[in-house]
This record gives structure tokens, sequence and C-alpha cells, in this order.
């Protein structure tokens, strides 16, 4: 027998649609030069602090002093306790560096922490969405409620109609751009508390958080320790998407703690030493100053393609305290057709909204992962249709 579940997921054609579309462009406008504003992932290299810890981990496996076979299973604690001493302790959290597991990055932690709760359920996840965990949620055979972001609530969903067992949150969000205040943050911790809800909280672009004033962590509200499993990378905030390193903090008050600590003993055997001692030099004050320059270069795109559509006219959410840019598509337009326009007239590649789910529809995501200098082209070419 197998899981029908995975055999009946949707395809998610998205990245491929927009693939094919634009090498159907390319193939017929061969010298056209096309502008890609959509990319969801890194674009500067590492810093040479990180790629030189990797370097020297490799050497550490080279000689028998220094040689490790194996490491623990929910990582060393060296960079257990640098993950608390510096994104955690400034903000008053103190997690038990038990209560912190190193990871391969979020994308795998997110989807095996449905493993937790008994198939089927009900779960409630945001429209749009990235998609894991849509997928995943559907593999485990569950329920969905879906929880509409749309211009009307200013993309921050209402609570949940029926009982979840599991809700994700993503903020800063992916797609949207969209934060949550301390308030607005804590409204869905209570409702939580009273429901017997666990949250995921993806905080994978929490270091794009600018405002004093936002949460970067869930547990900067009241009782999340008993409600919150959180999972943040370095993908975003290091450069890591290659490297692969994350990690989740899964507190004893949620009851949850003994469980994953087994389910990770037994399916996970630790991410890798290299990418360890990578991620440990993130928290050295070189790399605290490098990782920041990078992060200052994407949050400057973002500033410069929200003012530049802002501009021309588009009506434009997120961009600030993240780095997705939600525009909506003027009248007469679906997000598909707007894509295919900015492709044929400007050579631009966006991300159509409606591939992150049905509220997504009448958006496109541009990124700040782009090239500055793309986004400067994309703009002129933009205001000179
Ligand atoms: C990029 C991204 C991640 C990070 O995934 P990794 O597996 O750590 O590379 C997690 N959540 C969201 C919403 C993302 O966009």
């Amino acid at each position: 027998m197998l899981n029908t579940n995975l055999q009946n997921l949707k395809g998610n054609y998205l990245f491929t649609d927009i693939v094919n579309r634009t090498k159907v462009y390319q193939t017929e406008h061969p010298e056209a030069e096309l502008l890609r504003l959509g990319v969801g992932d890194v674009t500067l290299p590492l810093p040479q602090v990180i790629t030189d810890a990797m370097h020297r981990a490799v050497e550490d496996l080279a000689h028998a002093e220094t040689f490790r076979g194996y490491g623990l299973e929910n990582g060393y604690e060296w960079l257990r306790r640098a993950i608390i001493d510096h994104d955690y302790a400034p903000r008053g959290i103190y997690p038990e560096p038990d209560e912190v597991f190193i990871s391969d990055g979020a994308g795998s932690d997110l989807g095996n922490l449905s493993e937790l709760f008994a198939e089927g359920g009900q779960v409630a996840i945001l429209d749009p969405s990235y998609p894991a965990y849509v997928d995943t949620s559907r593999m485990a055979g569950r329920r969905i409620e879906w929880l509409h972001s749309t211009r009307e609530n200013g993309f921050v969903p209402n609570l949940p109609k029926k009982r979840p067992d599991i809700i994700y949150l993503c903020f800063p969000n992916n797609p949207t751009g969209t934060v949550l205040t301390r308030a607005q943050l804590q409204r869905w911790v209570d409702y939580a508390r009273e429901n017997q809800s666990i949250i995921i909280y993806d905080a994978a672009y929490e270091a794009f958080i600018e405002d004093p004033n936002l949460p970067h962590s869930i547990y900067e509200t009241d009782g999340a320790e008993e409600v919150a499993i959180e999972v943040r990378s370095f993908s975003k905030t290091a450069g890591f998407t290659a490297v692969r390193c994350g990690y989740t903090i899964v507190p004893r008050e949620t009851g949850l703690h003994e469980m994953w600590m087994r389910r990770q003993c037994t399916k996970f055997n630790g991410a890798s030493y290299i990418s360890q001692r990578g991620a440990e030099a993130v928290y050295t004050p070189e790399g605290q100053v490098a990782i920041r320059a990078n992060l200052a270069h994407y949050k400057e795109t973002a500033r410069l393609l929200s003012q530049g559509l802002r501009e021309l006219g588009y009506e434009v959410y997120g961009g600030e305290n993240a780095p997705y840019i939600w525009c909506r598509v003027p009248e007469g337009y679906s997000s598909w057709s707007f894509f295919d326009y900015l492709l044929n007239h400007c050579q631009i590649v966006c991300t159509p909204g409606a591939g992150f789910g049905e509220s997504g529809e009448g958006y496109v995501r541009f990124s700040a992962f782009s090239k500055r200098e793309d986004c400067e082209k994309a703009l002129q070419r933009m205001k000179n249709l």
C-alpha cells in the first residue's frame, strides 16, 4: 500500500511554470536582456570569515588530533550556546541549551515537525503561503483551514474558526512581506493557549526586521513557550541556502521536547560539522559585521523596489522589515497575465502571487534578493511603458 496522500498531492508547478514561460520568451527573443526580480534565494556570496571557518573545519577532519565522527543529534553545544547568547538572551529569552535543535535548514524541520501529531487532524495555514506547510499537511492527510491574508485585513488574517492542532505562522511573511506587532502576535499565542493548539512559527526572515518595536521571536509574547515552536534558518540571514544550517526551539513547556528529541535521534544524525562551524562564525564580531553588510544590501534593494513601484503608481505592500514586495496588479490583470505582460513588455521576471495560494491572486511578488542594477533597469523599463 502506498501513501495516497502523497500520490494525491497537487504538483507545485509555480517555479516550473515560471521557468518554462521564461524559456519560451528567451527562445523567441534571444537578444532580450531578462531582469530576474522573482529570486527567492540569496545571491551575495558567503563572507570570507564564514568560508574560512568552514575551511578550518574541513582541515580538522583531515587530522587524527582534530578528527570528529558523529556529533550530537541536536548539534554542538558551542553553536547552541552562541545562538542563545546572540539571538535570544538580548531579547530577554533564555531557552535551555537542550531546547535548541540545530538542523540542516528550516525546510526539513518545518516538514518533520508534523510527525509529532496524529495522522489526519486539523491545521490552519496562511493563504497565501510558502508551499512547505501545505504539502506537509496534505502528506499527513490533515484538513486545512485557510487563513486568508488580504488587503482588506491588512494581510493579518483572522483567527481560525475551527480549532486546529497546528497553526503555521510565518512573519516577516513570505510572500506578502507582512510583519506582526507584539500585540498582534500575542492574540495568536492567547488563542493557541485557550485552544491547546501548537504554533509552528517560521521566523526565517527575522533578520530583516529593522523597526525596534517589532518582535523577532514569538517568545517575546507572554506564554508562547507553552504553545510555540520557533523555526529559524541561516539561509536568508547569512547566505546559507547551499551550506544548509538552521535551528528550531522546542521548549519543554510545550510537552513536545522529549518527543522531538526522540524523533531526531532516530531519523536525523545531526547537521554537518562543517556547516555548524560556518554557523558559529556568523556570531563572531567579524561575522556579524559581514552578514549585516549583506543584509543592508538586500534591505536597500527592497527599499529601492518598493519606493520605485510606488512612484510608478503601483499599490505596494511589504518591503519594509522584509525582503519581499507584494504588488497589486493593475485593474484588468490576473497575477499570471501581469507576469506575462511584464515578461513580454519589460523582459522582467517576477513571481505570480496566485502560485502561493488563492488569496495571492491579484498580486505579484518582487524580491530584494534580486540584483540592484536589475531593479533599477526594471523600474526604468516600467516607467517607459
Ligand atoms: C527560505 C525559507 C525558509 C528557509 O529554508 P531553509 O531550508 O532553511 O533553506 C524557511 N521558510 C521560508 C518561508 C522561506 O522562505
